[in-house]
């Protein structure tokens, strides 16, 4: 039967229903970026307490607009880690709970798996072979708490390549936003104001570009920008530059990341993908399509509502772990830390 993804590990509460071949049936996200803008940032206890208000809402309009009931269900997934453990308790709990009163499979989803594998959903690529992303692929995982390159070799097999050594990618573009007095979540008004601006005005570091691996580092780009500004230098030209500079970094980091193991072997990567909210902007887009081009792969860019945080990639883990026989108990515990490499694999 059709299975209910849960999703409540940051600040994005949602809920979706998936047919077992992967169609959405129903999908519904909740925001609360508006709750916690006046602070700057996620406030854990307020986005708790967001998350138990909205959730019981939202299951009950997903299963009302799919036109079914919980018994109609085949399995419950809820995000399960790593996140902000008020709200990874609510989702779980709340999953958990269905599952039991309905005597459900429950699959406890990690929240990067879910990242990592809708590329797989299938139809939403139609220009791929067998529609979805085949194993292995290459993931930049570009968010506002995450920024690594996964080698995606299977269900439950990540290979963490490289990540950043400071701040996640997102939080960057978030934090310069914010020297540059833009409200946040920075990210999509930074990108806004580079569009005025001339990134060859304001040099700017490109940390660890053309260094081995594939890791990345954003502190000092950060500190770069902070000084421009004290220069008095155009903040439309800051954001040019400090876009073009990650632009540049995540497209080189991609392209050694695709030059290790296991890519560096035949079959090699079937595809350069990348997700998070990062994956929205057009620089960053346009510079990992390059690099893509160069190795002979697609770039799949997943649409920006399943590139943020939402339940369709927890409903659609649920269906490739129940598929493979992976299920966790009802009694199973959110994890706030839970690494991509600790997951159990299919046999
Ligand atoms: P995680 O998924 O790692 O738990 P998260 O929920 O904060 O973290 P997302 O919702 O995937 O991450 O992405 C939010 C981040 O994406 C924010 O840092 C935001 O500024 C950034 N972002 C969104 N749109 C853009 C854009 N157009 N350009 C640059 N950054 C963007
Ligand atoms: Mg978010
Ligand atoms: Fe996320």
């Amino acid at each position: 039967g059709p299975v209910l993804g849960i999703e409540s590990s940051c600040d994005e509460t949602a809920a979706a229903i998936l047919a077992p071949d992967g169609t959405i049936l129903a999908e519904s996200v909740f925001s609360q970026t508006e709750d916690h803008a006046r602070f700057g940032g996620v406030v854990p206890e307020l986005a708790a307490r967001a998350h138990l208000a909205h959730l019981p809402g939202l299951v009950a309009g997903v299963l009302q607009r799919a036109g079914l009931t919980p018994r109609d269900l085949g399995g419950v997934a809820a995000t399960s880690g790593p996140g902000l453990i008020g709200g990874l308790i609510v989702g779980a709990s709340y999953g958990k709970g269905m599952a039991m009163a309905h005597r459900l499979p429950f699959v406890a989803v990690n929240h990067l798996e879910a990242h990592a594998l809708t590329p797989r959903l299938p139809g939403l690529f139609p220009g791929l072979p067998g529609g979805g992303a085949e194993f292995p692929y290459l993931l930049l995982l570009l968010s506002g708490g995450h920024c690594q390159c996964v080698a995606v070799e299977g269900l439950g097999r990540y290979r963490r390549l490289g990540t950043t050594l400071d701040d996640a990618v997102g939080e960057a573009f978030d934090k310069s936003a914010k020297l540059l007095g833009l409200p946040w979540p920075g990210g999509p008004h930074l990108e806004r104001l580079a569009r005025e601006g001339d990134a060859a005005r304001v040099p700017l570091p490109r940390p660890l570009l053309g260094r081995e691996g594939c890791d990345f580092s954003f502190s000092g780009l950060k500190t770069a920008v902070a000084q421009a500004v004290a220069k008095g230098h155009a903040h439309a030209d800051i954001a040019a530059a400090f876009q073009a500079s990650v632009a540049a970094v995540v497209a080189d980091r991609a392209r050694h990341a695709l030059a290790m193991a296991p890519f560096d072997r035949k079959p090699g990567a079937t595809a350069l993908v990348v997700s998070g909210g990062v994956a929205a902007n057009t620089a960053v887009r346009e510079a990992l399509a390059r690099v893509a081009e160069a190795a002979g792969l697609p770039l799949i860019a997943p649409p920006i509502r399943l590139c943020t945080d939402n339940a369709v990639m927890v409903a659609w883990t649920g269906i490739e772990r129940l598929r493979a026989g992976l299920t966790d108990p009802w009694n199973h515990a959110p994890r706030p830390r839970w690494p991509l490499d600790e997951l159990t694999p299919a046999a």
